[in-house]
């Protein structure tokens, strides 16, 4: 029997494969056999994780207030308990030793023994203390989990021509990484239970060109590994279990997408404009060097974002200002002289570093630590704040991306601010990065262009300090709808209330534009609006002129914009700002889409 999953599509297409079940617990747990000369690591990377939460714990008691119930010091004085206890401890180094297994796969058969003779014992209280034996587990595979990754397991070869699709409870984006070079071209696209749209796990996808659901609450209770399923993203739909019928009618769909595709590459060497000939910049978001690959094949102006974050994620050291400089200059020389977009790290929230890379960064001021714990990561020490906090790393990364500039166009863009005091220290680090190269007499671009991410509400509320001492702006949607909503955007719980259309982040968004635009800065929009057809026209008349997106978007804006006549959608964006709610807001946009599209296939012919 067939049967069809909800959720929220991703990114575009349809795709057939087999399903493959990321363990069916909570944590995506990896389990595999390892060499005896890898015992040590193995070894280490548990006692590395038994160690961080431990001082997870003693953080979280040290900050237990006063007044708290004595409740709540006693349980986390017992998970502290659970956790030093041999049989937890010491037993599953013994596994890794002798059975020559992983260590999470010897933490979790350690579990399950400990919890049988939780389980078997008589007295209540007692029997139910092993979920807190769980819970402390997971603590520690979630400390694992930011360790080197592990190979994909998979159940069972596929067979010629056959893709896969991986379906878990969540992935982070350390993980799609991970999963591209592991499955490679056999990775056909994903399904979670959890996550939003706009996580960073989903916009990798998106940028891998894979085809992904997320929200599916019930996807592992419906889905059996290996089952033939159909993700159809646009309409945010799974089949399990296809009948021939749906089947034939999707390769169907699927040949026509092709055509499609085939038909928009006919766009690529055109220029960008709209109906009424005014020109408009198209720009690639791109993850890892590698993808300026995409950009060149879409025919974009330039990089709009390069997310180089994703260059210090799942590994154990971090990149050195040589590496970096490597990967900066082969994009900028690359694009041969068509503007690249650096973005300095954005790490932290959803975007975490190994815990033994972090080991190896120092803090300014007195030399301490990031804390253990962050009680809300999307909005600590992330982005801007990170950097601030590490110079170390900021000057390097700076110098890497100033040595670069000598290669090519390159600006520096930097994520997150919301203070001028931000601003000044953020340019007063890349005049020290200056200083710097030049007393190693390393050449760079002295005029360098610096720019700023407004995707704090503060920052779009307060845009003077900004236009003042950058020389560009770049809307980063993603996050202004995050925080100007209050929702956090990688959890599937509030995706409902992730709305772009929300009056409130329209203003936000129509303020910036016009606010840059007038003070003669650049403005572009970098978040995942700028590809989303059904905004284009309202972007185009609020003023925007540049668009940054994932080269996989970018012919379907630009055949988009060929049928759009800015003076048209100026007034479109006038009476959408009357409107204060965001179902007539949509509806209003796809009124005028609808418009355009009639008239476009009305006009003759027009040479574009
Ligand atoms: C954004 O927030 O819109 C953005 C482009 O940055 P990121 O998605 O990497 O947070
Ligand atoms: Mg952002």
């Amino acid at each position: 029997m067939s049967n069809q999953l909800i959720g929220q599509g991703v990114a575009r297409g349809i795709v057939i494969g087999r399903a493959h079940l990321l363990a069916p617990s909570e944590l995506d747990i990896r389990q595999y056999h390892i060499q005896r000369g890898d015992v040590l690591h193995e070894v280490a990377r548990l006692n590395n994780a038994f160690s961080l939460v431990r001082a997870e714990l003693e953080q979280l008691r040290d900050n237990v207030a006063g007044d708290a119930p004595a409740e709540v010091k006693a349980f986390l004085d017992l998970h502290r308990m659970i956790l030093d206890d041999s049989l937890l401890c010491d037993a599953p180094r013994d596994l890794v030793r002798t059975r020559l297994i992983n260590a999470e796969w010897a933490l979790t058969i350690q579990l399950e023994e400990v919890c049988l003779q939780f389980e078997a014992i008589d007295d209540e209280y007692f029997r139910s203390r092993s979920q807190d034996v769980r819970q402390v587990v997971e603590r520690v595979l979630r400390r694992l989990a930011g360790g080197r990754p592990s190979p994909v397991p998979l159940a069972r070869k596929l067979e010629e021509g056959e893709r896969l699709v991986l379906v878990a409870h969540d992935l982070g984006p350390a993980d799609v990484l991970h999963f591209r070079q592991d499955a490679g071209g056999s990775l056909a696209g994903f399904i979670t239970e959890l996550g939003g749209p706009t996580s960073h796990t989903m916009i990798l996808a998106r940028s891998l060109g894979l085809p992904a659901i997320v929200g599916v609450a019930d996807a592992r209770s419906t889905i059996e590994e290996g089952d033939l399923l159909i993700i159809d993203s646009d309409a945010g739909r799974v089949i399990v279990r296809p009948q021939d019928e749906a089947l034939d009618e999707y390769r169907q769909r699927i040949l026509a997408q092709g055509q499609a595709r085939t038909a928009l590459r006919k766009l690529r060497g055109k220029l960008s404009r709209t109906k009424d000939g005014i020109p408009v910049e198209l720009l690639a978001n791109i993850e890892m060097p590698e993808d300026v690959r995409d950009a060149l094949d879409a025919g974009a102006d330039g990089v709009g974002l390069f997310r180089t974050e994703f260059l210090f994620m799942n590994r154990d050291r971090l990149p050195s200002e040589d590496e970096q400089f490597e990967s900066y200059s082969k994009v900028a020389r690359a694009m041969k002289g068509k503007p690249v977009v650096i973005r300095t790290l954005d790490i932290g929230a959803d975007k975490v570093l190994n815990a033994s890379a972090r080991q190896s960064l120092t803090m300014a001021g007195d030399g301490g630590d990031a804390p253990s714990v962050e009680p809300n990561p999307a909005l600590g020490l992330r982005a801007i704040r990170y950097c601030l906090a590490y110079p170390d790393l900021f000057l390097t990364q700076l110098r890497a991306i100033l040595r670069a500039s000598a290669h090519g166009t390159v600006r520096i863009l930097v994520p997150m601010l919301a203070h001028v005091h931000e601003i000044e220290q953020a340019l007063q680090f890349v005049a020290r990065a200056k200083e710097q190269l030049q007393e190693r007499h390393q050449k760079f671009d002295t005029r360098i262009a610096v720019g700023g991410m407004i995707e704090v509400p503060a920052a779009a509320l307060n845009l003077g300090p900004f236009v003042e001492r950058l020389k560009f702006l770049s809307l980063g949607t993603n996050d202004l709808i995050q925080y100007a909503l209050a929702i956090d955007r990688s959890d599937s719980s509030v995706a409902y209330l992730y709305e772009p259309l929300h009056p409130a982040v329209l203003q936000l968004i129509h303020h910036t534009i016009r606010t840059g635009s007038r003070a003669g800065l650049p403005v572009s929009v970098c978040g995942e609006m700028a590809g989303d057809l059904g905004s284009v026209e309202l972007l185009l008349g609020m003023g925007l002129r540049r668009f940054s997106m994932n080269p996989a978007q970018l012919l379907g804006v630009k055949q988009r914009l060929f049928e759009l006549d800015s003076k048209v959608a100026g007034r479109l964006a006038a009476r959408v700002a009357r409107l204060s709610d965001p179902l007539e807001i949509r509806a209003a946009l796809e009124r005028a889409q609808r418009a355009a599209r009639n008239a476009a296939a009305r006009a003759p012919r027009r040479r574009a």
